[in-house]
């Protein structure tokens, strides 16, 4: 396109980097066209949602003080139990993240004496002091709630002998992460967790399978409830806010489920029944409405970025050419100096702070320092396009997210010119 390589090069783009991005490009056409697909899917079950919900204008104004007869907020909540196919959901701008979603449908779902079990390895690293495997204060250890966990396969497959050989009277409940997090096994399929979901039902018909579907809302047609989970948890400031939630978290499940949930996050006899919406329910609706299309977005931003990165050599999980499951790409570097660049390039691509060098941290909840890159709308959004890393080996980023796929390849683009810049990358290698 006339003048465009010329538009790229004034925002500091080389040729190099440019024709380099634009060769992996054409390779991609076939892949963008079936995310494509899957977004009108997911776009056309949402609208769905919404007009069998009858949302109507009245719903995008808010209450406040308690929040008693919020239209807004019930119907929102029964446009995501439609979405989600489940009896019931608590959609709040009080559940402050995902962590603390994930935290609340466990707390409130488990009781003194019961266990839990992570059939799949290692939580995400905030669930570590929530359960308790690192102590922290009024984790589920503190309560008397025991915890075991049994690994994957070394090929990402489910232990089914282990599995089985861990459940006993006490297990009360399942937690299943759906996305790899910080580590590089495999993100499950919606259909792998079906299965697993299927054995666990098939040896305790009464545990309660949770999935935290954190980046995974909207990546295929179907969902961890749709194949037997009896909640589904994760947060607005990821896939299914679409970049407009300005925060939250959401619990959809059983109405058993959902109501325990409910009971905790407000109080017992109160519940669903209060909790003002103040003025963000317009966001929450519209950003659901976008998230299909936003995630997809998304999507092509990690497959490009797995192609590009993958070509030059670096490992990459998924690769260039699997199935997804989530919207995050790791790239293992082997390199603190790249991930800093990598995140330091994705920083300089953004809408807003593109003008701050991120720089690693002690942040809260992590136990090695984290670089972010997040020049994000929404603090700390990541739906937006966004990157950290560990500083840890093997050195990996996580990249994800991208509300238009257009500014998420320059922002890719840019991450690699801060790599080429760094001497990390020549351009000779880009010529191969
Ligand atoms: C992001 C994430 C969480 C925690 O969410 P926060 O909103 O950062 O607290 C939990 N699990 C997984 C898999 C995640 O990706």
């Amino acid at each position: 396109m006339d003048g465009l390589k010329e538009l790229y090069a004034s925002m500091g783009i080389c040729g190099a980097v440019y024709e380099y991005g634009t060769g992996i490009l054409e390779k991609l056409s076939k892949r963008f066209e079936q995310i494509d697909e899957t977004a009108e899917y997911n776009q056309l079950k949402v609208v769905r949602a919404m007009q069998e919900c009858r949302v109507s204008e009245a719903c995008l104004l808010g209450t406040t003080g308690y929040g008693y007869n919020d239209l807004g907020r019930d119907t929102l909540e029964e446009v995501y139990a439609r979405v989600f196919h489940t009896e019931d959901a608590l959609v709040r701008p009080q559940i402050t993240c995902g962590t603390h979603a994930l935290a609340l449908a466990l707390l409130s779902n488990l009781r003194p004496g019961d266990e839990l079990l992570s059939p799949v390895g290692k939580p995400y690293d905030t669930l570590e002091e929530v359960i308790g495997i690192r102590p922290s204060r009024g984790s589920l250890a503190e309560y008397g709630i025991s915890y075991r966990q049994v690994e994957l396969l070394p090929d990402g497959g489910f232990d089914y002998d282990n599995i089985r050989k861990n459940i006993n009277d006490r297990t009360r409940l399942v937690t299943i992460q759906r996305s790899k997090g910080y580590q590089t096994r495999p993100t499950l399929s919606v259909a792998g967790i079906g299965e697993l979901i299927a054995f666990i039902k098939g040896i305790r018909p009464d545990i309660i399978c949770m999935v935290d579907n954190c980046y995974g809302e909207f990546v295929e047609t179907a969902e961890p409830s749709d194949v037997g989970a009896d909640m589904v948890v994760g947060s607005l400031i990821k896939n299914p806010g679409g970049g407009l939630a300005p925060t939250g978290g959401y619990i959809a499940g059983t109405g058993e489920c959902v109501a325990n949930a409910a009971s905790r996050l407000t109080s017992p006899g109160l519940a669903k029944e209060v909790g003002a919406s103040l003025g963000i329910l317009k966001d929450l609706y519209q950003g659901l409405f976008l998230a299909p299309t936003v995630t997809a977005s998304a999507l092509k931003a990690a497959v490009f970025a797995a192609n590009l990165y993958g070509q030059l050599g670096y490992a990459v999980v998924p690769d260039g050419a699997e199935s997804r499951h989530d919207i995050i790409q790791a790239i293992t570097f082997n390199d603190p100096e790249a991930v800093i660049a990598f995140c330091q390039g994705i920083q300089s691509g953004s809408p807003v702070d593109s003008h701050v060098t991120p720089q690693p941290w002690d942040m809260p909840g992590y136990d090695s320092q984290v670089i972010m890159a997040a020049g994000t709308f929404v603090s700390g959004s990541s739906i937006e396009l966004s990157a950290d890393g560990p500083i840890r080996p093997p050195y990996n980023v996580y990249f994800q997210g991208g509300l238009t796929w257009q500014h998420a390849k320059f922002g890719i683009l840019r991450s690699l010119q801060a790599l080429v810049d760094a001497g990390i990358v020549s351009e000779q290698a880009l010529k191969r």
